[in-house]
C-alpha cells in the first residue's frame, strides 16, 4: 500500500517567486496520476520534492502516513526514471539493472535471479552483456525502468521519459509502462508536457499552471468538463472553441445562456457546418484520412468543426454554424465553470 500526499506544499528557488504555491494532492493507492501543464509550470519540482531531491519552503510531504519532509531520497523508498535515462555508461545492462541491488548488499544468487525476472518482464534478456551506447533509444528506457523496478520500490516517480523517443516509440513505450504499472500495482506519479500522454496513461489527470493544480480528475471528467477555461484550452487538439455572448448569438441554435456567462466553449466535434447558412467562412480544410478539420473564420474569430467524413464544401465557402446544445460548457468572468 502506497498513498502520497502532499499538504499546502510551496517552493521558493529565490526568495521572491513561488515554483509551487500552497499544492495539496492525494494520490491513491496503486493509481497512475499524471502531471501534465506547459513548460515552467512546477511538475518537475513537484516530483522531485517529493522524490527528496528537491527540499520543500513549507507544507508537507507523506508517503503512507510518515512525514518524509527531512528523509533523504535514499530513504523514501521510490524508483524514479528520468528523460535522459540515467545509466552509467561503463556498466553493461546486466550491471545497470544489478546497481541498485548491489550497493543493496543483496547476495549475488538473489541479484541474478531478480536481473533475469526483471530483464524478461522489460524484454532485455538478449541484451544483458551490451553497454547503453550500442543500444537504441526505447531499448536504453526499457533499462532506466528494469532499474527502477527491481527492488519492488513503494512508489514509481516518472519524469518526461518518453520525450527524447520518436512518435511511434513513444506511443509503444506509453503502452509497455501502463501494462507494467498495472501489473506490478504500484503507485505512480508521471510528469509530462504532452496531453496524449496524459490522457492515455493516467487514472488520474493533474492540469498545473503557474505552480498550482487547475483541476483534478479523469481523462474523461478533464475533456467533457474542464472546470476552468485554461484546462478546456490546454486539452484536445485541435483546441476548444471559444466564443463571446455576442458571437454565440450568431449561431443557429437558440440557446439558454446562464446570466453570469462570460465565455461559452464548444469542443470541434460538437460544431456542425450548416451549408444553408452564410455567417462563416471556411479558410482551410484538412483531411486526416480518418476525420477532416474545417477551418473556419466569423467576425474575425478563428472557428474549427471537426467531422468523421468529408462535406462537400469548398475554401472561401460561406456556412452557418449549429452546436450540440448537450455539450456546451459555459464560463463566468473568472473563467469557471458553469455548473447547471
Ligand atoms: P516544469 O517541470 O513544469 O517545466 P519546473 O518545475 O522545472 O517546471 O519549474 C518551475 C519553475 O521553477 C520555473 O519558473 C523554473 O524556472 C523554476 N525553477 C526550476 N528549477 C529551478 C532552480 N534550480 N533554480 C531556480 N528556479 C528554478
Amino acid at each position: 500500500m502506497s498513498i502520497i500526499k502532499l499538504e499546502n506544499v510551496s517552493k521558493s528557488y529565490d526568495d521572491d517567486k513561488f515554483a509551487i504555491q500552497n499544492l495539496s494532492l492525494v494520490v491513491k493507492d496503486g493509481e497512475f496520476l499524471v502531471l501534465v501543464g506547459p513548460s515552467g509550470c512546477g511538475k518537475s519540482t513537484t516530483l522531485r520534492m517529493i522524490a527528496g531531491l528537491e527540499s520543500i519552503t513549507s507544507g508537507e510531504i507523506s508517503i503512507d502516513g510518515q512525514v518524509v519532509n527531512d528523509l533523504s531520497p535514499g530513504k523514501r523508498d521510490i524508483g524514479m526514471v528520468f528523460q535522459n535515462y540515467a545509466l552509467y555508461p561503463h556498466m553493461t545492462v546486466e550491471e545497470n539493472l544489478a546497481f541498485p541491488l548491489k550497493i543493496r548488499k543483496t547476495n549475488k544468487k538473489s541479484i541474478n535471479d531478480k536481473v533475469n525476472e526483471i530483464s524478461q518482464l522489460v524484454e532485455l534478456n538478449d541484451l544483458l552483456k551490451r553497454y547503453p551506447k550500442q543500444l537504441s533509444g526505447g531499448q536504453r528506457q526499457r533499462v532506466a525502468l528494469g532499474r527502477a523496478i527491481i527492488r519492488n520500490p513503494k512508489v514509481f516517480l516518472f519524469d518526461e521519459p518518453l520525450s527524447n523517443l520518436d512518435a511511434k516509440l513513444r506511443t509503444q513505450m506509453r503502452n509497455e509502462i501502463i501494462s507494467l504499472q498495472r501489473k506490478l500495482k504500484v503507485t505512480a506519479i508521471y510528469v509530462t508536457h504532452d496531453q496524449t500522454e496524459a490522457m492515455t496513461m493516467g487514472d488520474r489527470i493533474v492540469i498545473m499552471n503557474n505552480g498550482q493544480i487547475m483541476q483534478i480528475g479523469t481523462p474523461d471528467e478533464i475533456y467533457n468538463k474542464p472546470s476552468n477555461l485554461f484546462t478546456a484550452e490546454f486539452i484536445g487538439s485541435p483546441k476548444i472553441n471559444i466564443f463571446t455572448v455576442n458571437n454565440i448569438s450568431k449561431l443557429g441554435n437558440t440557446l439558454s445562456i446562464n446570466d453570469k456567462t462570460k465565455y461559452i466553449a464548444i469542443r470541434p466535434e460538437d460544431l456542425i457546418i450548416d451549408k444553408q447558412g452564410t455567417i462563416a467562412s471556411i479558410t482551410n480544410i484538412e483531411n486526416l484520412g480518418h476525420e477532416f478539420l474545417y477551418q473556419l473564420s466569423m467576425e474575425n474569430s478563428k472557428y474549427v468543426v471537426r467531422n468523421n467524413s468529408t462535406l462537400d464544401v469548398n475554401i472561401g465557402q460561406l456556412v452557418g454554424l449549429n452546436i450540440n446544445c448537450s455539450r456546451l460548457l459555459q464560463y463566468d468572468e473568472k473563467e469557471e465553470l458553469i455548473y447547471d
